[in-house]
């Protein structure tokens, strides 16, 4: 075959070929971009899985989808679990037996009373020997106990949602406030506005109003309206439940190596949809103080939100520093400070369900409320996520702040304050145990590069204690409260034996949860820890 022939040739197969694909041109003309388009989109899913959550972890998640579809897996993962839930929950289900699914047909009258007294006993003896739980010190505080009970039965029956029959309640909201926002950085008149706020049932209320009316402020401000916000991975987990109640994306960054807010990394991750970044003062995990002017700086300078957690802090800080502990600026004192939540039911030494949202001014502060004005029911607003709200438990806080009066705080926090410099000298002359970073307050978390860090919080729990375990690393912690200041010593004694305990005996302890903790940190499908985290809460309440 010559040159010539198979040209002409491969130009008829070439002709052939167009003409009959031009019969198919509409059709292309309309599948080939939307092919393009669900390709674009695969490639884009793709690329923001693995953004978002690391290679690693995006392999794994797609790994574990296609494991967990091979008939068999699935089955034996879930009975697994199963063990794990059971476990987790003192194992099976015998321990509702015999509880009241229906009410009396007889009403009990007074004799209930005896039955609530029959139950209290079976509480764990938490008396000196919890991580945080109950800040209230026990016997030389009987005192405070009943002061706040009296008040909170005093007022059981009001609500402050009828502001109008209430005013007692109304005017002691304001109260516990306006004594909290001066203590933390409230000047009388500031320029810009005044630092006002609301009671709320807790710290995560107070954190999920502190987002939500971020969220609002920013759209308001900038036109936001795909909110991202970006905390450390030592923030507490109320900014999970805020982002996922509020449409935010949350970007969990790392902490540098004193285990602070890495500055740099939440930079990196700011962008044009960025509404609010956050600060603990301290973090819950380390009870170490994030570096809030720089944060402040961030904050101010992108023109976003900065909101600082002083739920733990924010009534042992201000007194610390004033006792001469050296405090880093963490308050309104910091440019860039937008909202500030901090627990009154902590160290304010409240009745527990009491917690105060501060805003930097009124302006940020109206994104908060709920205005309805198409309610059948009438004219309809209110300030914080609950409608009716416990007037018994604001009396109850503001008893508690007057009765002990910046004396009795300042007291409080130099025990504290106290306690946990010798918690913390004690357990740093451990040699099997390492403190993580350097305690700023009353939190002292450590760790073991030798020692199963879990096993060792299993024997401490066989004495009686009840610690906090952590990740990231391995660890657990105690958050110092009055209830320590007099078994400071006990403690470092049962640590120290318990150190020993598992030196001598490594390995698990029946009925211990070292275990599942350590299983749950090696896990790396996370997808499948959280399956049983919600599992386990499923059964259980
Ligand atoms: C306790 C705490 C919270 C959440 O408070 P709750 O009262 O348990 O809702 C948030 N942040 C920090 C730092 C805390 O210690």
């Amino acid at each position: 075959m010559d040159l010539d022939k198979m040209i002409s040739s491969l130009n008829g197969f070439r002709a052939d070929v167009n003409s009959r694909l031009s019969q198919y041109e509409p059709l292309a003309l309309v599948l080939l971009p939307i092919l393009t388009l669900f390709v674009a989109r695969i490639v884009r899913s793709i690329f923001y899985v693995v953004s978002e959550k690391g290679v690693k972890s995006a392999a794994v998640e797609l790994i574990m989808a296609f494991v967990k579809s091979v008939p068999g897996v699935k089955k034996y993962i879930d009975s697994e679990k199963q063990k794990v839930v059971d476990k987790l929950q003192g194992s099976t289900k015998s321990k509702r037996d015999g509880w009241l699914t229906e009410l009396p047909s007889t009403g009990l009258k007074v004799e209930v009373i005896s039955k609530l007294k029959e139950q209290k006993q079976k509480d764990v003896a938490w008396e000196g020997k919890c991580s945080g739980t109950v800040y209230i010190a026990g016997n030389e505080q009987e005192g405070h106990f009943s002061i706040i009970n009296e008040a909170c039965s005093m007022f059981a029956h009001t609500n402050p949602l009828h502001l109008d029959v209430f005013p007692s309640v109304v005017k002691f909201e304001a109260e516990v406030v306006a004594m909290t926002a001066k203590l933390l950085g409230s000047k009388e008149k500031v320029s810009g506005g005044q630092v006002c706020g609301n009671m709320t049932s807790g710290g995560t209320e107070s954190i999920l109003l502190a987002v939500k009316t971020s969220r609002d402020y920013m759209k308001a401000k900038k036109g936001i309206t795909n909110p991202e916000m970006i905390i450390p991975v030592s923030a507490h987990s109320a900014y999970d439940k805020a982002a996922q109640y509020f449409k935010i994306k949350l970007w969990r960054v790392p902490v540098d190596q004193d285990f602070r807010a890495d500055v740099k990394a939440i930079k990196k991750r700011i962008n044009k949809n960025t509404i609010l970044i956050i600060g603990s003062a301290p973090g819950y995990p380390h009870g170490i103080i994030d570096p809030i002017e720089e944060l402040g700086e961030l904050a101010s300078a992108h023109g976003i939100c900065l909101h600082v957690d002083l739920c733990l802090g924010g009534f042992v800080l201000p007194f610390a520093r004033k006792l001469g502990y050296p405090v880093p600026p963490f308050d309104f004192s910091v440019q860039g400070v937008t909202s500030i939540s901090v627990d009154v039911h902590k160290y304010g030494l409240a009745p527990k369900g009491t917690s105060v949202v501060l805003y930097r001014d009124h302006d940020i502060r109206k994104h908060q409320f709920v205005a309805v004005t198409e309610w059948t029911g009438g004219l309809y607003i209110s300030p914080t996520i609950a409608g009716s709200r416990p007037g018994g438990l604001i009396a109850g806080a503001w008893a508690a702040m007057m009765s002990l009066g910046l004396e009795g705080y300042l007291k409080n926090t130099r025990e504290i304050m106290e306690a946990s410099k010798k918690i913390e000298n004690g357990v740093r002359q451990i040699p099997e145990l390492f403190v993580i970073g350097r305690p700023d307050m009353t939190i002292v978390a450590f760790g073991s590069d030798i020692l199963d860090i879990f096993e060792v919080n299993d024997a401490m729990s066989s004495k009686g204690w009840h610690l906090n375990a952590l990740q990231r690393p391995n660890s657990i912690h105690i958050c110092v409260t009055l209830q320590h200041v007099n078994v400071t010593e006990e403690f470092l004694h049962d640590l120290r034996s318990s150190v020993q305990t598992v030196k001598a005996n490594p390995g698990p302890v029946k009925g211990g949860l070292a275990p599942i903790y350590g299983a749950a940190g090696r896990m790396p499908d996370r997808a499948m820890v959280q399956d049983l985290l919600v599992d386990y809460m499923d059964t259980t309440c």
